[in-house]
This record gives structure tokens, sequence and C-alpha cells, in this order.
């Protein structure tokens, strides 16, 4: 049972197969069984989960459908969820029970989907290994002596398990594509504005955007449609109408103009990767794509800006974490500026820490316009280049990430080798445009994964090529051994 995806789970409910509850059971039970070798959860929530089932499957008797309706799902730990904790992966808000259910969470319930848990993630989001979590490091189901990726590494590891079909997660430079292709998955980024943001704890608010992550492009789709569209409460979610995403799987790939940016092909990416890259090329060029070379010259300016900007609006955003407005407090103050130091000190860990303290730097006074302002129009230039290339081209493709998942604690001593590997995604945050990833094969027993770009709002567009490739390989049907 464990094995469905969303759309057979769908099928599977609609023809009364099974019952949503029997299959939340099924599910509750093996996450108990199988978590403690990946650390995935952070909070169960199973007596919500039997509720919602049950509801699920009443509204169903009384001839309601909908492919989310009675479908199993997990939150990553910034969604928040009223009543439950929602603690960000920080000790900072190990207590922190939300007032309200995020924007998502309010959707998805809506639609009928059922909540197994809060999955683990880098602490408030800031890391590409999931080992910054203060609920300790998630592991790779591929090989537990690997990172599964992050931030949202406890989604990934855990719908890579079969523990569940699908789970939602963040990307603010890439925490959605890097966890799918280091845990052979397919995630999307939607374009900046198209999910709502209230209610997701913030790390950079101009470049967070929330997405799915699942097996196939066909379960993006699904968990997707129950996402998206504008949100009042959220000031830059963009009134945009929300197309069906399944509807639009089906299209052909004939005369579909891919471009292949010639930067993406350099030094610091693993020979095998490329070699896979260029496979997934050939497969889509059966199915009637059209390839071309491309350029995007500011690519390589793109992590000093994103590592500026991130920590920046970091910096700013975290300043509510104060032990009297939000989170932890610490014992027995001396006075308030005592009570500020020592609750930060000890609510964040060091990767948090050296972000707020990189951002406040780079926003000072007398370094503003060096670091901020100067990032800022790098980002505009990174904007410019991606517009210049969807002029000539559909859609860009390229490796997601230039390694596979390295080994726990390989890059604990060197943030900015981790922040290297953020090469190819952090450009689509920068610019706010969609972007997947899917697998593409493996390297030493690890998946790799394919990076699909689109224009703004072409979201439709990346999960048919997806689909359309997916069902024309058998990358995303493997298994890890184990689960
Ligand atoms: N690895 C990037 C960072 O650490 C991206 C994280 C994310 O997308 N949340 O900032």
């Amino acid at each position: 049972m464990h094995q469905m995806t969303l759309a057979e789970i769908a099928r599977g409910l609609a023809d009364k197969k099974f019952s949503s509850e029997e299959l939340t059971k099924v599910l509750l039970a093996r996450i108990t069984q199988l978590d403690p070798q990946l650390n995935s959860f952070i909070s169960l929530t199973e007596e919500l989960a039997i509720e919602q089932a049950k509801a699920a499957d009443a509204r169903r008797a009384n001839g309601e459908s909908g492919a989310l309706l009675g479908a199993p799902i997990a939150h990553k730990d910034l969604f928040c969820t009223q009543g439950i904790r929602t603690s960000c992966g920080s000790k900072m808000l190990d207590n922190f029970k939300a007032p309200y259910d995020a924007t998502v969470v309010a959707k998805l319930a809506a639609a009928g989907a059922v909540t197994l848990g809060k999955t683990n993630m880098d602490e408030f989001a800031m890391g590409s290994a999931n080992e910054s979590s203060w609920y300790g490091a998630v592991k790779n189901p591929w090989n537990l002596e690997h990172v599964p990726g992050g931030s949202s590494g406890g989604s990934a590891a855990a719908v890579a398990a079969r523990l569940l079909p699908a789970a939602t997660a963040t990307d603010t430079g890439g925490s959605i594509r890097q966890p799918a292709a280091f845990t052979n998955l397919t995630g999307l980024k939607p374009t900046y504005g198209r999910v709502s943001r209230w209610g997701m704890i913030a790390y950079a608010s101009s470049l967070d955007q929330g997405g799915p992550l699942a097996r196939t492009a066909e379960d993006c789709a699904i968990l997707l449609q129950g996402m998206a569209g504008f949100d009042q409460n959220d000031s830059t979610s963009i009134e945009e109408p929300v197309p069906d995403y399944s509807a639009s799987l089906g299209d052909s790939l004939q005369g579909l103009r891919i471009g292949v940016p010639k930067e993406y092909f350099s030094a610091g990416l693993d020979p095998r990767i490329a070699e896979l890259i260029q496979n997934s090329i050939k497969e889509l060029q059966k199915l009637g794509a059209v390839i071309k070379e491309i350029s995007l010259p500011n690519m390589q300016h793109a992590i000093p800006a994103y590592y500026v900007i991130a920590p920046a609006e970091a910096s700013s955003n975290l300043s509510r974490f104060d032990g009297v407005r939000f989170g932890h407090r610490c014992e027995n103050p001396e006075n308030l500026i005592d009570l500020y130091k020592r609750s930060r000190g000890e609510g964040f860990g060091p990767e948090v820490q050296r972000r707020i303290m990189v951002g406040a730097y780079a926003l000072s006074a007398g370094y503003y316009d060096a670091y901020y302002l100067k990032a800022q129009k790098i980002r505009r230039l990174v904007k410019n280049d991606f517009m210049a290339a969807f002029n000539e081209v559909d859609i860009i493709l390229g490796p997601t990430t230039p390694n596979p998942a390295w080994k726990l604690g390989a890059k604990n001593s060197d943030p900015v080798a981790a922040y290297l590997e953020d090469v190819y995604t952090i450009t689509a945050n920068l610019a706010g445009l969609p972007g997947l990833s899917m697998p593409a094969g493996f390297v030493d027993g690890l998946p790799v994964g394919v990076q699909l770009l689109a224009p703004y709002f072409q979201e439709g567009r990346l999960l048919n090529v997806a689909h359309q490739y997916q069902l024309n390989t058998d990358w995303h049907t493997r298994t890890p051994t184990g689960f």
C-alpha cells in the first residue's frame, strides 16, 4: 500500500479499494517502524491524521470527490499548524504551538488532505544538508551515511523512503529541488508569488516559496493544485488564475525549444552527472524537443549575491525571536540586554547565528552600498540573463546539483563549500522563476537530478515536460533498498 503514488491513491480511494483511514493507519505504522533510521519527522500528528482521514472518508461517502480527498501528506515544520508544534528545526521554537494554520495548510486541509506530521528541516531553512536541525540530522534513505539534502531534507527522506506519497516543502535557494535530486524525487519550486507565504515562517522573504515534493511530476501537479492561488493575507501573492496542472500533462513535446546554458558544464560539475544530463537531453530529443545552446553570463555572480541578500533578509526576519515576542527565553536574566543576548545565543544554532551576523554586517551603514546594494544589482542582471534566454527557448535544462549527496559531516567545517553546491538552484530564486528537479540516474548508487526552469507562471510546462520524460524513463520508479 505504501508504494502507491498520490495519483494511484486517488484512483484507489475513488474506486473504494481502501479507505483513507486504512491507508493512514498503514503509513503511520510504517513511519513509527522505519523513521528512527532516518529522523525525517519532528512531530507525528496521529490523532489529527485519523480524525482527518475519517472526515475525508465521510465526505467521499457523501458524494464528494477530489484528488487530495483522503490523501496522506506531511508539512515541512515551518508551515504553521494550529495547536501543533511548529519548530522550524530550531530550539528557539521547540515549544511554539502556532495559533493559526498557514494558508497552504488550510487549503490542503480543506481539499481533504490528511496531515501525518511535521517534517525535519535545517534550522530556519538555512542549509543544504539537513544537518543544522536542532532535532538532529536527517539520513538519506539511498545511503544512510549520506545527507538527504536540505533544507527540506525531512520531507524528501520521508517521501523517498515511501513513508508517505508526498509532502510540502519550501525553496529559498534550492531547498525543494536539491533534496529532490539527492533522494530521487520530483520537486517543484513555483514562481515567486504563486503559493502563499502566509504562515510560512520566513527565512528570506523575497526568495522563499512553498511547493510540492513527490515521486512523480503527476503527483507534484496534484499537490501544487491544492497549494497554489492568490491570498489576500500575503502582499506578494499574485492574483493570477491557477490553471489545471494535471490537464496539461499530456501535451506533446514536439518542437519544444530547450536551452542548455554553456556555463553549466564548467569544471565544478561531476563528469558523471554531466553524462547523465546529456542522456536526459537525448531522451527529450527523442520526444521531439529541439536543443539550443544558450548563455547565462552572470551566473558566476549568483552565489555571492544570494549569500548577501538571503542573510540580510534573515537578519531582519529573525529579529522577532528575542525571548519576548517569540521564542525561547533564557533562565534568570539579569536585565533586558542579558535576556536578549542569552535567549538568542541559546535558541539559535551556529549556522543561523553566522547568517544573522553576515546579514547585519551587509546591511550596516558603512557596508550597505558595497554589499547589499551591489548584490541587488547582480540580482537584476541574473534576471535579465533569463529574460534574454527565454526569448529564444521554452525551458532551460541542466543539472540540479554539481555533485551527488555528500557524506554526513563532510562539509560541516567549511560552510562556503556547502554554499557552492547551490550554484544551479539559486538563480531561479533570485529571478523568481519556477524550477523543477526530476530523477535522471545514479552515481555510485546515489540519485542525480536534472533541473528544468521555465518563464514565470509556466509551472504547467515544467510538469508536462517532466511527466513526458517520466512516461519514457524509469529512474523515478527506483526504490531505495530497505524501504
Ligand atoms: N542552501 C541554501 C541556503 O542555505 C538554500 C536554502 C533554502 O532554499 N531554504 O540558504
